[in-house]
């Protein structure tokens, strides 16, 4: 179910309309509330849908999900595993039973309602719940994660600081979407509280290295995609069906230790410095959902390989921010607002690199974009970025200065598309500094 971007539908739950869950996003999270098991549900307005309630009441049947309750699981692994047309089968289902009239997809096809859930004042109270009183888990089991480093605003900025400003990329990096195996158990949901790590760095003037807390704790504003089916071991995933493994799309901060990444990544790459803690949101936007804000991309100059050659538009006008608070403030800050739009690397091309050597994607990876900046000093995602490697220090609203995280630091991750009736959001994805704890 793709909606049309000038889309007018409204639900019957009249908190849908107008918030970041409407019905036209419906995305996927795992949750528990009142000490029961953790099972799937979907976001709209400030309520969530319990699926697997759902499903036990029967409006699921006749769907490409009515045998074992696929809802009732504490990760969205196994309905991802089950491929595009019954991810688009459920979504379907769930305009039918929350539209308050017929709804006209993209492709002009009517979804006639179905009163069901509208008119059953008992399953609702089985079905729905406050957002507010339920807690979010991770939304998939994330067997393999990988991030990328697409943004080229991002890495010229990087390899301006720390290599060549008169020649910040590497030549590789226009023909390849550079990316790495990163670490699949710190991969936390939102609202988990960041340890401030430890490692081995060295200063520059320093003849010898040191251990302890890192100094030079940042954040990257990344966003991820979550795939869905998975490939067989030695075939690639052609550009053709990329698209049909994507599952969807959620936030994504990959906390970073400067310090100590700067000290080990040469001459093998990101390690410690990456793998202590990445932070995902918790609800996943069906690619479907998003499928009105694809925009063209940047020009890709030179040419890309032709295995790389995607069709249509895979650039995605989502507009981003980034809030810091100290425990001085009352209030959040904003530090940073870009958008999606500016990656140079389609989420299409960074599938079709993964597997181009056969590597097999699994049902729930999540595949990081890299940090997304944007073209102007305040749409840089990363504080090294925005304080210019500490030359620039933020001046907070309380007096205080930050060139890197302190302890007691909050930072908010919020994206949202913009339709002119409607809006797809994503949420937040949130986490505090604690203090560096000793072996
Ligand atoms: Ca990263």
């Amino acid at each position: 179910m793709i909606f049309a971007k000038d889309s007018t539908a409204t639900s019957w739950l009249k908190s849908a309309n107008g918030s970041d869950f409407p019905i036209q996003n419906l995305p996927y999270g795992v949750f528990s509330s009142g000490g029961s098991s953790s099972r799937v549900g979907v976001a709209i307005g400030d309520q969530v849908v319990d699926l697997a309630a759902l499903h036990d009441s029967g409006l699921f049947a006749d769907s490409p999900v009515a045998g074992e309750n696929v809802f009732a699981r504490d990760a969205l692994n196994d309905f991802m595993a089950m491929g595009v047309d019954a991810w688009r089968a459920v979504r379907r289902r769930l305009v039918a039973l929350f539209a308050d009239e017929d709804v006209i997809d993209a492709s002009g096809v009517a979804i006639a309602t179905d009163p069901k859930l509208r008119d059953d004042a008992d399953l609702q109270s089985k079905a729905l719940m406050s957002a507010s009183g339920v807690t979010m888990h991770m939304p998939s089991k994330v067997g393999n994660f990988v991030d990328f480093y697409s943004s080229k605003e991002h890495a010229t900025n990087i390899g301006s600081m720390f290599r060549d400003p008169s020649n910040p990329l590497l030549p590789n990096w226009v023909h390849i979407p550079i990316g790495y195996n990163g670490r699949s158990s710190s991969v936390i949901v939102s609202g988990t509280d960041i340890v401030r790590p430890c490692g081995q760095t060295k200063a520059d003037d320093a003849d010898m290295p040191s251990f302890g807390p890192c100094r030079l704790l940042d954040i990257e504003l990344e966003m991820g995609f979550f795939t869905g089916t998975a490939n067989d071991l030695g075939t690639p995933i052609p550009a053709s069906n990329a698209p049909d493994h994507i599952f969807g799309m959620g936030l994504v901060n990959d906390w970073s230790a400067r310090d100590i990444q700067k000290w080990e990544y040469v001459p093998l790459g990101p390690f410690l410095g990456k793998s202590f803690a990445t932070s995902v949101s918790p609800w996943v936007i069906p690619l479907d959902a998003l499928a009105p804000f694809r925009v063209p991309p940047p020009v890709q100059e030179p040419d890309v390989l032709p295995y790389l050659r995607v069709d249509g538009d895979w650039g995605l006008d989502i507009d981003l921010r980034v809030e810091l608070k100290s425990t001085q403030m009352t209030e959040a800050m904003t530090i940073c607002r870009t958008n999606f739009k500016y990656m140079y690397w389609t989420i299409v091309q960074q599938l079709v690199h993964q597997t181009c050597n056969g590597t097999n994607v699994e049902p729930g990876d999540l595949y990081g974009s890299g940090t997304v900046s944007g073209p102007t000093p305040d749409s840089y995602g990363s504080m090294i970025e925005l304080c210019w490697k500490g030359t620039k220090p933020l001046k907070l609203p309380t007096g205080e200065e930050r060139k890197f995280l302190a302890d007691g630091d909050t930072v908010s991750l919020s994206g949202v598309c913009n339709a002119p009736n409607f809006k797809v959001g994503f949420g937040d994805v949130c986490g505090t500094i604690l203090p560096a704890r000793s072996g």
